[in-house]
């Protein structure tokens, strides 16, 4: 059977789940259709076929999840935390007991491999959970003035409704990311997942609705027109804040567009995450945490590690060990149980990622395994390594978003930082190395919002991840992602 074969017995609980997963747009507590009757059609990246079709939000829907966030705003804020927190852990409970159904959406819609699905779920519920924690711990302060003739309060508040724009790499983590803070913090919302991968954010909508969480708290809208249905809410006097999460450019306009409404801005933009290996790694270790920082989603990720910086002595093991591991991947769709790579999003990655290739090869640089698109249906790319790449190749400066690791080696630790701070994004470094004094050093010396030592990955619910220059700023996760959503008031009391 060729891998994009799916088994009869698998196909069928696939239509079911599909049949139960909600298709139309979630405004004010109700599900419809578009105003203007509109559809959107999700594609299953693994063979192009379309898995459902969704309702297309207009500008209309947007003016009508506005009015609702808008009139929900002022209740939900003075709702208990405690109750916040509840309806959050019970949003939490209930995603992990429909992890397998999650797992599976994310899967068909997205392409990523079910066991890397089934870690989204943890991860991306997780911050259902966590903030449900941070909820009951917002606080404020109370102290003097210094000539003792008033008391100085302070207070966080939320900020108001707020408008979320998610992509499609990690479609529940990405939208729970913002929803958790959001609403534990008091705040409405109106998401707009991205239109390759709405289907998990309308199934997260609808625990949302099961558990309790009140009419016109959370719209979902999903729309391939973005730019109309954004343009309305982002214009409206009545939104609060923006949370973005996607690349640089798209959040560059969209920080001019909200400069009239002054909003609170998030921003979670893209990345050029280099991954250093120093001489003194563990190279098995260093291998490891490079299968993670790169094929996770098959390199479709804004943590995904794109420059590969290895000291000169241990490069070429390194390049072949990593060639070894990509080498025996397994290509297939995601649903696949032994499946370890899937597809890229569409044809238009596709090809980018086969340019970014061609490019680095034509000016010398060596394919140690892949470097070509697989023949056949979906959009498969061979995992790749490139080695000897040119220090000015495109793909050592634009995010690849494949599965493709270019290694460039590195003489002296001033040069390693040299090399990985060369980038005008900053969201995450990775370094191996056994010597604690370099860890402090270049810990201290990489321009990027996180890094991670010693291991391939740095996102959890518990830690703010984001990013410096180029990759955005405002942080999600930890204690300091319910800041976000917070606005300060300080009232002054005359004694
Ligand atoms: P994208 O093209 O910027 O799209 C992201 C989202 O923005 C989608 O929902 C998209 O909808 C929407 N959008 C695009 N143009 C818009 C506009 N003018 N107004 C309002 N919304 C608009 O990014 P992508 O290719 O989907 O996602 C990959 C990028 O996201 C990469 O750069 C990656 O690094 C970044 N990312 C960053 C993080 C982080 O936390 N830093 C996490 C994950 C991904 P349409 O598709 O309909 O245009």
């Amino acid at each position: 059977m060729s891998p994009l074969q799916t088994p009869h017995a698998t196909r069928v609980l696939e239509d079911d789940l599909l049949a139960r997963t909600p298709s139309r747009l979630y405004v004010d507590g109700r599900w419809r259709e578009a105003s203007d009757g509109m559809i959107l059609q999700v594609e299953d990246p693994a063979t192009g076929t379309t898995l459902a079709t969704v309702a297309n939000a207009s500008v209309q829907d947007a003016r009508d999840a506005m009015d609702a966030a808008s009139r929900a705003q002022s209740s939900w804020a003075k709702t208990p935390a405690r109750t916040r927190a509840d309806l959050l852990l019970a949003a939490h409970q209930t995603v992990l007991a429909r992890a397998e159904e999650f797992a599976l959406l994310i899967s068909l819609e997205m392409g990523k491999p079910l066991d890397q699905a089934r870690g989204e779920v943890t991860y991306g519920a997780d911050f259902l959970r966590w903030y449900a924690e941070e909820a009951v711990r917002i606080s404020g302060r109370w102290s003097d003035s210094p000539d003792g003739r008033s008391r100085l309060i302070t207070m966080k508040q939320p900020v108001g409704p707020t408008f979320m724009i998610t992509p499609w790499n990690f479609p529940l983590a990405m939208g729970t990311r913002k929803l958790g803070p959001a609403l534990a913090a008091g705040c409405t919302a109106i998401v707009k997942p991205a239109p390759q991968t709405p289907l998990t954010m309308l199934a997260l909508a609808a625990v949302l609705e099961e558990v309790g969480v009140p009419r016109g708290v959370v719209n979902v809208l999903p729309t391939d027109r973005a730019e109309n249905v954004a343009g309305v809410v982002i214009g409206d006097p009545r939104l609060r804040k923006l949370s973005f999460t996607g690349s640089t450019r798209v959040g560059q306009q969209l920080v001019r567009d909200s400069a009239d409404g002054l909003l609170r801005l998030s921003m979670e933009l893209g990345g050029n995450a280099p991954f250093l290996v120093f001489a003194d790694a563990d190279l098995d270790r260093a291998v490891e945490g490079a299968m993670i920082a790169k094929m996770r989603n098959m390199g479709q990720a804004c943590t995904a590690a794109n420059r590969f910086l290895v000291h000169h002595d241990v490069a070429s093991d390194f390049g072949s060990m990593l060639a070894e591991r990509m080498t025996a991947e397994r290509m297939g769709r995601g649903t696949d149980p032994d499946v370890t790579v899937g597809p890229l999003v569409d044809e238009r990655a596709r090809i980018k990622v086969g340019e970014l290739v061609r490019e680095a090869t034509s000016r010398g640089a060596r394919l140690t395994t892949g470097g070509h698109a697989v023949a056949g249906p979906g959009y498969f790319f061979a995992p790749t390594v490139v080695q000897g790449v040119p220090a000015d190749a495109r793909i050592l400066s634009e995010e690849i978003f494949g599965p493709v690791a270019p290694i460039v080696e590195f003489g002296d630790d001033d040069q390693a930082i040299a090399l990985a701070n060369g980038t005008p994004y900053g969201l995450v470094a990775y370094a191996y190395t056994a010597d604690v004094d370099r860890v402090v050093r270049v810990s201290e010396d990489l321009e990027f919002g996180m890094v991670g030592v010693n291991q391939g990955i740095v996102s959890t619910a518990a830690a703010p991840f984001g990013g410096v220059k180029q990759s955005g700023f405002g942080r999600e996760g930890g204690p300091e992602g319910i800041e976000e959503y917070l606005a300060l008031k300080y009232v002054g009391l005359a004694v």
